[in-house]
């Protein structure tokens, strides 16, 4: 039969030669790469026992700071959520009233402070446009969740533990970077 158009191509079908008829030769090959690479250094990693060490400018999961006497830095400014390129961050502002000098630092706070961690892209904008060295990204991942509602993080998942009743948490929710 003719064809339609001239696309089809006559395939050349070589006979095979005696060495290709025995596939040994070929089972040989396939064998020594197999063999090749058993003794081979693996690239892969057995997380979770082993870990890899991280960079030292991996940027992980938020953390609200506190200064040395345990008080909220964070003064609702606003900046980091402008910085955000995610639109990440939200939060409302409160005003500090007396005898809660021991709570936070400055006159007006945070009364909710949110990260949606669906949004956020791990840039560190938040953390270099803050005056008050109130957020940073730490050296620890944001966990798996099967649920959307919970990559939203509020002020109780962000804010590190206080140095002055939980100095061992605090040090490590602060870890080696800081
Ligand atoms: S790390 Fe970047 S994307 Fe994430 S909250 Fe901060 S500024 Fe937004
Ligand atoms: S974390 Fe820093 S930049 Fe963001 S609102 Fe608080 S003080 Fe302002």
């Amino acid at each position: 039969m003719q064809a339609l158009t001239k696309r089809a191509q006559a395939v050349d079908r070589k006979p095979m030669t005696l060495m290709e008829r025995l596939y040994l030769p070929a089972i040989v090959k396939g064998m020594a790469i197999t063999f090749g690479h058993i003794f081979k250094k693996k690239p892969t990693v057995r997380y979770p026992e082993e870990k890899r060490p991280f960079s030292p400018v991996f940027r992980g999961l938020h953390v609200l700071n506190r200064d040395e006497e345990g008080r909220e830095r964070c003064t609702a400014c606003g900046l980091c959520a402008v910085a955000c390129p995610a639109e990440a961050i939200t939060m409302e502002a409160a005003e500090r009233l007396p005898g809660e000098e021991n709570l936070y630092r400055e006159e007006k706070y945070a009364a909710r402070y949110e990260i949606n961690m669906l949004r956020c892209i791990f840039c560190g904008l938040c953390e270099e446009a803050c005056p008050k060295d109130a957020i940073y990204l730490s050296e620890t991942f944001a966990p798996a969740n099967y649920a959307r509602k919970g990559f939203i993080y509020g002020k109780d998942d962000l804010l590190i533990p206080d140095p002055k009743t939980e100095p061992e948490a605090y040090a490590k929710a602060k870890g080696e970077r800081n």
